[in-house]
């Protein structure tokens, strides 16, 4: 699983974000395989829609 840190808004703070669809091909908004949405693996409500992703930040 993709995950990376990112701000949430709902947090308010730095959390750790993974892919709604990870696996390649199962994301019906992006059939190359890289899910555009994100959600906050913290509160799970926090979701983050980069339809022009740029590189990650990794968790370091
Ligand atoms: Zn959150
Ligand atoms: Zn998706």
């Amino acid at each position: 699983m993709i995950e990376a840190f990112r701000h949430c808004h709902e947090c308010g703070s730095q959390r750790e974000f993974a892919q709604l669809h990870p696996d390649p091909g199962s994301c019906p908004d992006a059939r190359d395989g890289s899910c555009p949405e994100w959600i906050c693996g913290a509160c799970g409500a926090g979701v983050l829609v980069a339809l022009a992703l740029v590189p990650l930040d990794r968790a370091a």
